[in-house]
């Protein structure tokens, strides 16, 4: 019961049409659909927020007050920076053995989390369908990347393999999956929330049933809530990759690149032909993984590209 003048807290779970839907922390019923004062900057899901319920329908409030934002990932638009969702803390870097994984996509993700101060997570899905030969591509895969303190989880939102491991790794926190469309992003998400109701990309099963609504899009930015932590579900997130602002923060986001640098006898060395190259001595000595400074040129070069 909340008597008349006591905000409650809640999350925003995502926008209605002019209204927007909160999920209360605490109270009867915990879902409501909220105005939101004028004067507040505009939400976006993930938001917590404080808000007033109606006297007369406890179902519906207006939303007073916007806590501050841990994280904010955004993207740029014809209209400006727009917010896709705010105090996100982990992104699940997902590939399986099929479509078959691009390191240097995986390498963006992991800058992407690095670049927006997120803890990136490997999540190797469809285990249950791979083969030793796939094992051994997908452990050249992981084994430089969870070196350098990244934790990877091998799952299957089929048979439900490893999930109990990744909720625990969520924790509390707030969660997102990224990576290739067929990963199996909508299915580990109807695995994780079983009310989610995702669309995956099972076209057999779609004919059976005799839909044929084309491939899965998630048309909406939506959070979910496992039993602990959160997971939201989003077109801006699944495609997200942020702007790499310079070589700077390339290098930094490549954590053992950047550290071999510092043994680079000039400081603009680039790391190709230059004498006394920190960086290449790493790479003889096998310390960093030749996958990872192939992902770092192929990002380089497009920055260059970018600023030529
Ligand atoms: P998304 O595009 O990343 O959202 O991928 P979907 O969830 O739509 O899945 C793409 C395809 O992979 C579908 O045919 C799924 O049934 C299949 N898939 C998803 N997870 C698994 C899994 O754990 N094991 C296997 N064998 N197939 C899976």
């Amino acid at each position: 019961m909340t008597a008349a003048g006591n905000l409650e807290a809640g999350v925003v779970v995502r926008h209605l049409r002019g209204e927007i839907e909160i999920r209360a922390d605490a109270g009867v019923p915990r879902s409501l659909r909220c105005f939101v004062r004028n004067a507040l900057p505009p939400l976006v899901t993930g938001d917590r927020v404080r808000f007033r319920r109606d006297d007369d329908a406890a179902d519906r409030g207006v939303v007073e007050a916007l806590d501050p934002r841990r994280t904010l990932l955004a993207r740029h638009t014809t209209r400006g920076l727009r917010g896709i969702c705010a105090n996100l803390d982990v992104l699940l870097v997902t590939f399986a053995p099929q479509p078959a994984p691009h390191a240097d996509l995986v390498d963006r993700y992991l800058l992407a989390a690095e670049l927006c101060a997120l803890e990136p997570v490997l999540v190797v899905n469809k285990s249950d369908a791979a083969s030793d030969a796939d094992r051994v591509l997908l452990e050249a895969l992981i084994a430089p990347r969870s070196a350098l303190g990244v934790r990877a989880f091998e799952v299957s939102a089929h048979s439900g393999l490893g999930l109990r491991a990744l909720e625990a790794a969520i924790g509390t926190r707030s969660a997102a999956f990224v990576g290739q469309s067929g990963v199996g992003k909508s299915s580990l998400l109807n695995a994780l929330v079983p009310d989610a109701g995702a669309e995956t990309g099972d076209l057999s099963t779609r004919s059976n049933r005799g839909r044929s609504r084309g491939r899965h899009t998630t048309s909406t930015t939506r959070l979910y809530e496992m039993e602990r932590g959160l997971l939201i579900d989003s077109p801006g997130i699944r495609e997200f990759i942020p702007d790499i602002p310079d070589v700077r923060a390339l290098t930094a986001g490549f954590s053992e690149i950047a550290s071999a640098a510092q043994r680079c006898r000039f400081g603009d060395c680039r790391h190709e032909r230059e004498p006394d190259c920190g960086v290449r001595d790493a790479l003889e000595a096998g310390e960093i993984d030749p996958g990872r400074l192939a992902s770092f040129f192929l990002l380089r070069d497009e920055l260059d590209a970018r600023s030529a």
